[in-house]
């Protein structure tokens, strides 16, 4: 009875409420049919090493392009295919694409070399995570070591014991970690040591304010020392400014990502700096592609 008045009230009062309810029902259902209807698709953004720009690899970004509402961040439809599991058949589309596409880039010049790619904690906790990759490395012919998998702090956090399990199977096949928004969570430094990890990546959100905040300063250069002692690579994302990237570099960060670099884009347009630049200053043609 509480409960039938509750929802009453809500209706009565709050039909806004009703509203963003109804939405979330039409995004969902909308989201369920999107893969077969081939709304998906994925975008690779440049990851360079800092001191010379040589392109090394690049972040798997998935894009959603809903039939009405046109594209949807990621960051409306991700939670939500997180909440309904609809991430597990999505992940998996997302990991097999992009495995494909780091397969018909091995051994190319001029294209990445790595691909990174996101994955949920709701994915990870598949009991059967580790076979689904297995199984699709096997399928696409990408090496393991061409892929690294992005993985956040929380996760580490809620099943450390779990975690290190499955981080060291991955290891053991040589597919890279990376620990994605890294500063953003709350890693215990005795679990990171624990933690078999490639990467850290750097939160965008203190490489933006580099220049303004000596604090935000402060922390990207202590998670510089702290990958570097527990010899882990360090990548800096957002990076937007060439200020940006000198101050990364000066501190001893070895790769960055970020728009100064190029943006997301459709792999073919990696193709394109192949053909009008073989070797050479790739990035200044990452960056005039953008414009174009
Ligand atoms: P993320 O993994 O931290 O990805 C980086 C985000 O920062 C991307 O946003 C990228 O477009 C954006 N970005 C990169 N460089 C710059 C820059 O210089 N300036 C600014 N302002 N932004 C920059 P995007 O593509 O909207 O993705 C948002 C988040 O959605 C990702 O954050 C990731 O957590 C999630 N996501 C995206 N694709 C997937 C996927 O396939 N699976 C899962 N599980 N999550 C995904
Ligand atoms: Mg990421
Ligand atoms: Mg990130
Ligand atoms: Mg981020």
């Amino acid at each position: 009875r509480a409960k039938a008045h509750a929802r009453n009230s809500v209706q009565a009062y709050r039909p806004e409420l009703t509203q963003a309810v109804k939405q979330r029902f039409e995004l969902t259902h909308a989201l369920r049919h999107a893969n077969e209807a081939a709304q998906f698709r994925l975008e690779y953004q440049p990851q360079v090493r800092l001191s010379d720009g040589a392109l090394i690899g690049a972040e798997a970004l998935l894009r959603w392009r809903h039939p009405t509402r046109g594209p949807i961040s990621p960051m409306e439809f991700i939670p939500l295919a997180e909440e309904t599991g609809l991430i597990i058949p999505i992940g998996r589309w997302v990991l097999e694409t992009a495995c494909a596409q780091a397969a018909r880039w091995q051994g190319v010049p001029g294209k990445p070399q790595q691909v990174a790619v996101n994955v949920s904690a709701r994915q990870l906790r598949q009991a059967d995570f580790i076979q689904t990759v297995d199984f699709i490395l096997a399928e696409t012919g990408c090496p393991a070591h061409a892929l690294e998998l992005e993985v956040t702090e929380s996760l580490l956090l809620e099943d450390a014991e779990g975690a290190i399990e499955l981080l060291g199977a991955l290891k053991s096949r040589g597919v890279r970690v990376a620990i994605d928004d890294f500063g953003t969570g709350y890693s215990s430094l005795s679990y990171l040591r624990r933690m078999p990890v490639n990467t850290l990546k750097i939160d965008r959100s203190f490489v933006s304010e580099l220049g303004q905040d000596a604090n935000v300063a402060a922390i990207a250069r202590t998670v510089i020392v702290l990958a570097r002692s527990l010899h882990l690579d360090v990548l800096a994302e957002g990076v937007e400014t060439a200020e940006q990237a000198a101050w990364l570099q000066r501190e001893g960060c070895d790769w960055a990502q970020g728009w100064h670099y190029g943006r997301p884009m459709p792999a073919e347009d990696f193709a394109v700096i192949q053909q009008v630049l073989p070797v050479g200053p790739k990035l200044a043609v990452v960056k005039r592609l953008q414009l174009a």
